[in-house]
């Protein structure tokens, strides 16, 4: 299903109804038969790692909107039509830390990870910390390095399943 609704043409100002189109249902002029299509809203998240000791140390932001207001997750945030998700990451992240990072790879691609999120596709990247203070900012409250023996409370599933999927694997 297309869930958003679309209630005037693009082109003509006109009304749509659902029609078959392309294979689904999708809105399309009543007027000038313009099929109205949606692009997805693309996100990336990042995953900073870094060792600390024995143990290894994960960037969290303390988030200051829902979903998961008052709680963690890591940096995230959409991507601009213009620019590169792998800059975006790195744009991200120094803006809600303070944290300067590359982006060393792809982790996943989700679909709409979090069902309360604005995301439809997020890219999740694995980058390396390159420096810079740690400091929440913009979207953050607060942003802190924690050692994966103790995590605080976590906001989003996304971030859940990551954590669960890096304290298996490491
Ligand atoms: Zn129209």
């Amino acid at each position: 299903m297309i869930e958003r609704s679309s209630p005037y043409c693009p082109q003509c100002g006109a009304p749509t109804e659902p029609r078959e189109r392309f294979g689904r249902t999708r809105p399309v002029c009543t007027v000038c038969d313009t099929t109205v299509f949606f692009d997805p809203k693309v996100a990336v998240a990042v995953f900073v790692t870094r060792q600390c000791g024995a143990d290894q140390e994960l960037l969290m932001i303390k988030r200051l909107n829902d979903p998961g207001k008052g709680k963690w997750s890591i940096p995230a945030g959409f991507v601009d039509p213009d620019e590169d998700p792998r800059d975006a990451a790195e744009r991200e992240t120094l803006e809600e830390t303070g944290v300067r990072v590359r982006i060393a790879h792809l982790i996943d691609v989700l679909h709409r990870p979090d069902p309360d999120g604005l995301a439809d596709i997020v890219l999740v990247y694995a980058a390396e910390w390159l420096g810079g203070e740690c400091k929440g900012d913009d979207d953050a409250e607060e942003a802190g390095w924690f050692l994966r023996s103790a995590l605080p409370e976590i906001a989003l599933t996304s971030t859940r399943m990551l954590v669960a999927r890096w304290i298996e694997k490491t």
